[in-house]
């Protein structure tokens, strides 16, 4: 029980404090009255259970307690502020959940013959279509579950592509600026790829000549973030793009930060082969514990034929999925999920666009800028901003701010808390020390930018009045304290068992 519970329930106000469900079983409570059942004209030939089933006996007041306790503890966009670096954590529109929940859609099932699921099939093209055109590039692949697995999906396609091309076997090199989001060297790596880092410049930007320098024939392409981790636009993509096709190699761009460029910039006229797209953050499908992510690819004309199974094509008798590698899947690289990708995040996404249109999807991105300016403009005073000059739709910060204090960034954010808002992103990227990453996306007001502004300005100056152990302490309003957060993911604790007998795994 967490130490500040001062009161005789350890309830805190009206935050109650909640065992697990399995805690509050009690033997013959039940929610609902069944009639007795005769089970001697049994046909289960002896496999019927003989131990009980091990489910909890609650009432119903107290099972729907129970969840609506839970829930409570849930902190979620639709709660409050979420300024979270790299995860674009914005609004998602009600009309979109509204859409998805129609019964065409989510009764529908993967193997059902396409001659029944012609407007799923339409809408999986449409929506395809205007990814396509928002990137201006010809192909997509639509699987991929998330974003890392669509860097997944993109550089098999580039091997598959240098193999069809006889150079598989020469190019075994990848290239990843040192700010890349931490998924791109892994993808490069689990593709078999060994993994060469470039430096970044005192800008924030990939160090061109460095790059330059590491530019050769064993390379199989780049892995660059636009806008890159620090929220910084790649002023030198294009001649990257230039460098890196005159080397006979590809560009991978990880375009999870869409959201600061879309209807602005087109990711195909920078010279890029491929680029995912975050459906979960960009166009707004519930995420973070709140859904399934999904990571369509766009391709450029010399990777389409390489695309994974399956994708939709106009047939004879309507649309239709091209499922084998055969045809117009002869040279795809195989499957690289089960079924065709997450339908539900599709209708989401398609609806986001539509319900904004492109003048609206252009404002989006501009006001995630100026939002993000916004913070940056009222917090350079007081943090210390990690570059110079305005950002896109993310702000940077290092610790310098926190220098003698004994405050570290973790304090810092865990005093946010105490605040009500959710940490920024920490200690990511690492290219700065003890990093504080915000992105407040562009559908938070000026109201909840300015309270949130409000409560860091009061915590720097509490942490350079000398009050560190206010920090160490924090967060002190929560249900519980400062967590074994290392503990937590070295030694998880994921069952229960009866008798306060917890099985580690
Ligand atoms: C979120 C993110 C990813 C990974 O996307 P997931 O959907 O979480 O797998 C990759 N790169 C960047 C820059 C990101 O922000």
């Amino acid at each position: 029980m967490a130490d500040t519970q001062s009161t005789i329930t350890g309830n805190r106000g009206l935050q109650l404090e909640e065992p697990l469900i399995f805690e509050q079983d009690s033997p013959g409570r039940v929610g609902v009255d069944f009639p007795d059942t005769d089970l001697s004209d049994n046909r289960l030939g002896g496999l019927e259970r003989q131990g009980p089933v091990g489910l909890p006996n609650l009432s119903e007041p107290q099972t729907v307690r129970h969840y609506t306790r839970i829930s409570q503890k849930n902190y979620g966009i639709d709660s409050g502020f979420y300024p979270l670096g790299s995860c674009t954590m914005k609004h998602n529109p009600r009309v979109n959940e509204k859409l998805a929940r129609l019964p065409g859609f989510a009764s529908l099932h993967p193997m059902q013959p396409t001659s029944t699921t012609q407007g799923a099939l339409e809408l999986m093209d449409t929506c395809a279509h205007w990814l396509k055109v928002i990137c201006n590039m010809p192909a997509i692949a639509m699987s991929p579950a998330a974003g890392a697995q669509g860097e997944l999906c993109g550089m098999m396609a580039i091997k598959a592509a240098l193999e069809d091309r006889g150079e598989g076997a020469q190019r075994t090199r990848v290239l990843v600026p040192e700010s890349a989001h931490g998924t791109n060297p892994a993808t490069a790596a689990a593709c078999g790829y060994s993994v060469d880092s470039i430096p970044a410049n005192d800008r924030g930007r990939v160090d061109l000549d460095a790059f330059l320098s590491k530019l050769d024939e064993d390379v199989a392409g780049i892995m660059l973030t636009n806008p890159n981790t620090c929220g910084l636009f790649e002023n030198d993509i294009i001649k990257i793009a230039d460098a890196v096709h005159d080397a006979g190699a590809f560009f991978y761009c990880d375009g999870a930060n869409l959201n600061a460029i879309m209807g602005r910039i087109r990711p195909g006229d920078l010279g890029i082969d491929c680029m995912h797209i975050n459906l979960h953050k960009t166009f707004s499908t519930p995420h973070g514990g709140g859904g399934p992510g999904a990571g369509p690819v766009v391709l450029s004309e010399p990777l389409a034929a390489f695309a994974p199974l399956p994708f939709v094509v106009h047939g004879e008798n309507g649309f239709d999925l091209v499922e084998h590698k055969s045809g117009a899947g002869k040279k795809s690289y195989g499957r690289i999920k089960g079924f065709h990708g997450q339908m539900g995040m599709f209708i989401r996404a398609l609806g986001y666009m539509m319900s904004h249109g492109s003048d609206g999807l252009r404002q989006a991105s501009s006001d995630a800028v100026l939002n993000a300016n916004y913070l940056l403009a009222e917090l350079k005073d007081t943090l210390s901003p990690s570059f110079d000059g305005p950002c896109m739709h993310e702000c940077l910060f290092d610790d310098h701010f926190l220098k003698d204090t004994d405050v570290s960034t973790l304090d810092f954010a865990k005093a946010m808390i105490d605040e009500g808002f959710h940490p920024m992103t920490m200690y990511f990227p690492l290219v700065v020390h003890g990093a504080l990453l915000m992105e407040p996306t562009e559908s938070e007001s000026r109201e909840t930018l300015d309270q949130y502004i409000h409560a860091v300005k009061g915590l720097t100056a509490r942490a350079k009045s000398g009050d560190a152990k206010y920090f160490h302490d924090a967060p002190q309003l929560t249900p519980r304290r400062r967590l074994d957060e290392t503990g937590a993911a070295r030694n998880p604790i994921l069952r229960w068992a009866p008798g306060g007998d917890e099985e580690k795994s």
